[in-house]
């Protein structure tokens, strides 16, 4: 993995951007700092300005571990395209013309086992977060971390089957065993929207399903060097590098001009004659 501000990264993003490429973004820890309070996190201005910009230009995606709804008002800009829970919740859009699968359901009698545990997770400092597709258990917060530890290790163990349990930065999410993961979600978008190509950008351990996935022409990023093991093409150091990244995106996109007319295409209408 090679910093992405090196020659090889500069010459991957004018690559991808000269493609027309698909943008996906993580929320948390990518786009918006982690905060202790998962409630607090907010896309800052900075960002916002920029990711309305390439938004105008190109197709533009969010694929979080939070609901959709949850998501949404904390974007400040307008993305094409939301997915929720890890790739379980799709854009609703999408529900009409693909056989639905109700994964809310199939993690029923998980979610009926996570919240008659509730007072004893609450006195662990754990917040069990239910956002429909997916179940949360946060420990950031917990006073000690070994035993909020211990209490989820034991109550994954003895959820009923039929879901998949993973961590992420201070949290277990539960999801059905056969739901669709990030990269599932993003290849499903890129074949949608007919992208050849993409950029994804993640931080955390549930990003490396995309990183994997997509095919080998993408501009994959994950943000932190602390997993060595990661599939992702580049690294930056910290959130921080995001404005700098997306300026670069934008940099790029200028260069390459606006998409060529193919001949057999009709010349664009003429506002002045009605
Ligand atoms: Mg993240």
């Amino acid at each position: 993995m090679k910093h992405l501000f090196s020659r090889e990264g500069q010459q991957a993003i004018d690559t991808v951007m000269a493609g027309r490429p698909l943008l996906a973004f993580d929320f948390d820890g990518t786009l918006a700092p982690i905060v202790a309070r998962p409630d607090d996190a907010m896309v800052p201005l900075s960002l916002r300005l920029r990711l309305s910009q390439l938004a105008e230009v190109l197709p533009t995606a969010i694929v979080t571990g939070r609901s959709v709804a949850d998501v949404r008002h904390r974007l400040g800009f307008e993305p094409h395209c939301i997915i929720g829970s890890h790739g379980a919740e799709a854009p609703t859009d999408w529900l009409a013309d693909q056989p639905t699968f109700d994964w809310q359901a199939a993690i029923a009698p998980a979610r009926q086992l996570l919240h008659a545990q509730q007072a004893e997770l609450a006195a662990a400092g754990i917040v069990l977060e239910d956002k429909g597709q997916s179940l949360a258990l946060h420990h950031r917060l917990a006073p000690d971390q070994e035993a909020a530890m211990r209490l989820i290790g034991a109550l994954i163990h003895a959820l009923p089957g039929g879901v998949r349990a993973f961590g992420g930065k201070c949290v277990v999410n539960i999801v059905a065993e056969h739901a669709p993961d990030k990269g599932d979600a993003v290849n499903q978008l890129a074949a949608r929207l007919g992208c050849g190509v993409g950029v994804f950008i993640g931080d955390d351990v549930n990003d490396e399903p995309v990183f994997q996935k997509v095919p080998a022409g993408w501009l994959t990023v994950r943000i932190g060097r602390e997993d060595t093991m990661s599939s992702a093409r580049f690294f930056l150091d910290s959130h921080v590098e995001m404005a700098p990244m997306l300026q670069q995106l934008l940099t790029a996109f200028t260069r390459h001009g606006p998409p060529q007319r193919t001949p057999s295409e009709p010349p664009p209408a003429d506002p002045g004659r009605g």
